[in-house]
């Protein structure tokens, strides 16, 4: 009551707002005259000219008045448009990071040429999102010859399009495309190995047409790349046959091919081993003659080796994993729960799997994925547009940050929405829909038909048939065709059945929209020019007499023939009538039969509808079922609203990850010479080696030489007489044997530079580490898929299953990057080099064959309704209250030895790791 009564005396915010806005308005309207005046070059100087005041360090604000009237006289020569004033504060609305609700019809593509225009002064490019191609290319195609006459250039991003003509689009003032065109060339722009290949500048500004739908509607789920990487599921299966040729060692020093080292979960393949291992291979037909396992082209095979000797080892049923329907479910070590839905690493799951003969999974594997929310926000400055956004204001003022302006229409408001008729049945809902349609056509009216799904399109038409009503059907399948359709859907009796996606974009035009219409008749090549032009005059002259008559009937009626889950959908329906003054009504027709009714307002509608007793045919209207269906509406859009908000909070999780690595990726993308970053990396994987097997400051008893050895040579290929150097000077410690290790490791590395040249060494080493992160992302983010599948499936008593998704999440990623720097320090040190060796060219990371670009359509309310979903608390999860101590993991009644590996996940063993005593 307060509020609104402050309200009324100090004005809303919004009217605030407006007020504010108007000022600026007076002032650019001021301007007028003198911009007015100034001859066409004059005017398209002005371009320079702000570019240079920009430069010079004014700012965009305080060029804006200038910019926007110089824009309007633009579009007034070029388009014969002169924005509105409302549009001029539309234009505000969206330079400032907002969002201009503006109905349908108030000219809302115009409004976005002049922030545009504005902040593509800055020459950091601008994004216009629409949702589909066709929009797309249309609008830019609108808008091109202002934008050209004011010195700017305008790209489009269509699907299908080569990456050259992306990247020459991208690099455009200003770039029209759609919010999937946008998105996924992001995730692909950070899958690319050379960092020309990429299409998009840095991310400045955008202006997202019908924000609703993309940042709404389509944001329920993600956008994914997925393909079929080095998926070898036949070659997990014959690999798995190698174990069994080769020989397992009795004891460490023992005769044979390779020894398990049971303490540190590893195995070391000897020197006999590998060249055992190279032969059987090579008789399989997996090596080349003569080939090494070391050689850069043998990296994949050499860790699937190593996966299925670890599988045939390491791994056994009923201890580390038992066969659940045809799954293998790993056993935690720990505690003995069974972690469903998680997966090993590094193909190893693969490697048990087909050890155990079950099916081998990840046919297709997702390579990148990002939710429109994540990818829109990495935008320095966002904006949006719509008929339809007041309802879902907190919602983008909450994940987007967006606030919504509420702009007045240019004209009055003429439609009339009359109140809706509820039926006992659909069957007499649709008789009712049939009388109303036939009663516009029959004085001349046109009726614009709205249905929540195709098959209720397609029920309509079959109606309209058997009434002998001729009619126009869209289902949201051709864009362009059906834009057509629309443009004419004002004329004279005209009926139009469309779902509530079809024809989006395109004005309603009462009595016909000529300049469509003059268009087809020009791309027509059976016409002759005379013919032409004879038939557009006619419809020229015919249009006024035609526009009248329609006007007369009471211009464009809107019938929706169900309420859709979300107000906002009615909205546009209905905004689809009255624009820009235009006479219009609109009308919704329910029953108790429609899923909303049915599945939330049944109980209580059916007994006031009992009490109401309507005849047959008879339709019930009434304030209170008018509130109850609200209600029910409300209640879905809540429940989508907490769909969107859980995508978002899992891909939160992912996304942290994703920005670190795209990071990384960068760097070495970018890197002129990554030698520095790849030493480090080596040296701080040995001395990681070397703090297990000689922890500092532990007594030499307590050290594990030949395991220390034994690694090196097994999994760096780095000779190192460790015990010789100790029995020569028994005073060497831990970090002694670091910098000596250090230092042979990269005289190695500089010798075999010396070798092939400091160049192709440079690029080999981009390669492998581009190859390591990229193999070891996509197995992370396939696991990260099969924790979220499983995470619910989990009997965690009292536990949280997003907090747990987070902290299993958070640790897998520490082992990720773990994973990498071990396997690029493999990698690269155990690289075997010849003179003239081409290494770059072997070792050119493989683009994943065939990559599928996937946004699933949003779930129907169906699907929404009947899912019972857990509901999850939204509590943050930091990983530092992540306790790994003896007495922290006492307390849980775990009992860890202090030779297990550390439960932390980090793979030292415990002692030196979170149990080190102190
Ligand atoms: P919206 O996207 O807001 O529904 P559109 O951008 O499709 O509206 O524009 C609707 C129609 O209004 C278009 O035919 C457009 O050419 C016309 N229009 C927009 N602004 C103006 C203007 N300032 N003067 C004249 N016509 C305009
Ligand atoms: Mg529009």
């Amino acid at each position: 009551m307060l509020t609104n009564l402050a309200k009324k005396v100090f004005g809303s915010r919004n009217d605030r707002l407006l007020k504010q806005y108007r000022k600026t308005v007076s002032k650019i309207n001021d301007l007028e005259p003198k911009i007015k005046a100034l001859s066409d070059d004059e005017l398209k100087a002005k371009t320079p000219e702000f570019k240079q005041r920009i430069a010079n360090g004014e700012s965009l604000d305080s060029i804006l008045p200038e910019a926007f009237a110089v824009c309007r006289e633009a579009s007034r020569r070029v388009l014969g448009m002169r924005h509105f004033d409302v549009q001029l504060i539309g234009g505000m609305v969206l330079h400032n990071g907002k969002i201009a609700e503006m109905r349908t019809g108030e000219g809302k593509t115009l409004v976005a040429t002049l922030p545009v225009y504005l902040n593509a002064l800055t020459g950091r490019g601008v994004h216009v999102v629409t949702v589909n191609d066709y929009l797309a290319s249309r609008d830019a195609g609108i808008m091109e010859p202002l934008y050209n006459f004011l010195g700017l250039t305008v790209g489009v991003i269509v699907s299908d399009m080569q990456p050259f003509f992306r990247q020459t689009a991208y690099n455009s003032d200003i770039t029209y495309g759609t919010n999937n065109e946008f998105g996924f060339d992001y995730l692909r722009d950070n899958m690319v190995t050379d960092q020309y290949d990429k299409v998009q500048r840095d991310l400045a500004f955008a202006v997202v047409d019908e924000v609703d739908s993309i940042l709404i509607d389509e944001a329920r789920t993600p956008l994914i790349i997925s393909g079929q990487a080095d998926d070898n599921v036949q070659l997990y299966q014959v690999i798995d046959q190698v174990p069994g040729k080769l020989h397992r060692q009795e004891t460490e020093e023992g005769e044979g091919d390779y020894w398990v080292d049971e303490k540190a979960h590893q195995v070391i393949l000897s020197e006999a081993g590998h060249e055992h291992a190279e032969q059987v291979l090579t008789d399989m037909g997996l090596l080349q003659e003569g080939d090494s396992l070391y050689s850069a082209g043998n990296i994949m095979l050499m860790h699937h080796l190593m996966a299925a000797l670890r599988a045939h080892t390491l791994f056994h049923k009923d201890q580390h994993y038992v066969i659940q329907d045809g799954e293998i479910v790993i056993v935690d070590e720990f505690t003995g729960r069974l972690m469903a839905g998680r997966r090993w690493s590094e193909g190893l799951h693969q490697a048990v799997e087909a050890k155990e003969g079950v099916e081998i999974k990840r046919e297709n594997q997702t390579l990148a994925s990002i939710t429109f929310q994540n990818y829109f926000r990495l935008y320095d400055k966002l904006s949006g547009m719509t008929g339809t956004a007041d309802t879902e204001a907190f919602e983008f003022q909450s994940i987007y940050g967006l606030e919504t302006v509420i702009i007045p229409t240019n004209r009055p408001m003429q439609r009339k929405d009359y109140n809706d008729q509820i039926f006992r049945t659909a069957e007499e809902k649709y008789e009712a829909v049939v009388n109303d349609i036939q009663a516009c056509f029959d004085k001349g009216q046109p009726v614009l038909v709205g249905t929540t799904s195709i098959e209720n399109s397609e029920l309509v038409s079959r109606l309209l048939t058997e009434a002998g009503l001729p009619h126009n059907v869209l289902n949201a399948k051709e864009h362009e065709r059906e834009a057509l359709i629309v443009a004419q859907a004002g004329k004279t009796s005209m009926i139009t059945v469309a779902t509530n996606m079809a024809g989006r974009g395109t004005d309603i035009v009462l009595g016909g929209n000529v300049k469509h219409l003059s268009d087809a008749i020009m791309a027509d090549e059976t016409l002759s020019d005379e013919e032409k032009q004879a038939r557009i005059s006619s419809l020229e002259n015919n249009w006024e007499t035609e526009h009248r008559r329609v006007l007369e009937a009471g211009g464009l009626h809107i019938i929706g023939t169900e309420r859709h889950e979300s107000r906002r959908i009615d909205n546009q329906l209905r905004g689809r009538a009255g624009r820009q003054g235009d006479p219009g009504s609109s009308r919704f027709y329910l029953s108790f039969e429609d899923p909303l009714l049915r599945l939330f307002a049944l109980d209580r509608a059916a007994a006031i509808l009992n009490r109401l007793a309507p005849e047959r045919g008879v339709a019930i209207e009434h304030s209170l079922l008018t509130r109850q269906i609200e209600g029910a509406q409300r209640k879905v859009e809540g429940r989508n609203f907490d769909m969107r908000k859980q995508v978002l909070e899992y891909d939160d999780v992912a996304n942290d990850q994703r920005k670190v690595i795209y990071h990384y990726r960068n760097e070495i993308l970018t890197n002129k010479d990554v030698g520095d970053l790849a030493q480090s990396i080596r040296d701080e994987v040995v001395a990681d080696l070397v703090n297990i097997y000689m922890p500092p400051d532990t007594m030499e008893e307590e050290w594990d030489i030949p395991s220390l050895e034994a690694q090196l040579a097994g999994e760096f290929r780095i000779q190192a007489d460790i015990q010789g150097w100790l029995k020569q000077d028994n005073t060497l410690d831990n970090q002694d044997v670091k910098e000596r290790l250090v230092q042979q490791v990269e005289k190695e590395y500089a010798a075999k530079v010396e070798l092939v040249g400091k160049q192709n060494m440079s690029g080999f080493e981009r390669n492998v580490l581009l190859q390591v992160i990229d193999s070891n992302w996509r197995e992370h983010l396939a696991a990260m898929d099969y924790l979220r599948q499983g995470i619910h499936l989990r009997s965690y008593a009292q536990k949280n299953p997003k907090q747990e998704y987070k902290r299993e999440a958070f640790i897998m990623f520490e082992n990720l990057w773990a994973g990498i720097k071990q396997s690029a320090a493999s990698l690269m040190t155990s690289v075997e080099v010849e003179q003239s060796d081409n290494i770059v060219a072997e070792s050119e990371p493989q683009e994943p064959a065939m990559m599928q670009t996937i946004h699933s359509g949003a779930p129907t309310m169906e699907d929404v309704l009947g899912e019972s979903r857990q509901e999850l608390a939204t509590e943050a999860f930091d990983p530092t209250g992540n306790d790994f101590s003896p007495e922290a993991l006492a307390a849980q009644g775990l009992n860890v030895h202090r030779n297990d590996p550390c439960p932390c996940g980090s793979g030292k063993k415990y002692k030196h790791c979170h149990g080190k005593l102190n």
